[in-house]
């Protein structure tokens, strides 16, 4: 067996190794530096995800904009083909805010 195979006992988010399971698990429950890393990457992950909701908002208004405009000047043969688009652009947008 080379060493690379033999089991580590790492907490990836405060990038600490230890020697044995039973000290990761005690370094998740208790460690104040554990909590405040889960803490901060809780809020990191909140912030991302309400950043990802405004740009998917900021997304669907430009499209509703271009919508405004196109309107003003297609032939109804090409506000049918525009339908066909959005409905195909639709579900993509709602896919990326997952
Ligand atoms: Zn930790």
């Amino acid at each position: 067996m080379t060493e690379n195979a033999a089991p580590r006992y790492i907490c990836f988010l405060c990038k600490r190794k230890f020697a044995s399971a039973a000290l990761l698990t005690k370094h998740k429950q208790l460690s104040e530096l554990h909590r405040r890393n889960l803490t901060k990457q809780e809020e990191e992950n909140q912030q991302r995800k309400e950043e990802l909701r405004q740009a998917v908002a900021a997304v669907k208004r430009q499209v509703q904009e271009v919508d405004v405009a196109l309107s003003k000047l297609e032939t109804p043969e090409e506000a049918r083909g525009r339908g066909r688009m959005r409905r195909a652009l639709v579900p993509m947008m709602r896919t990326s805010t997952l």
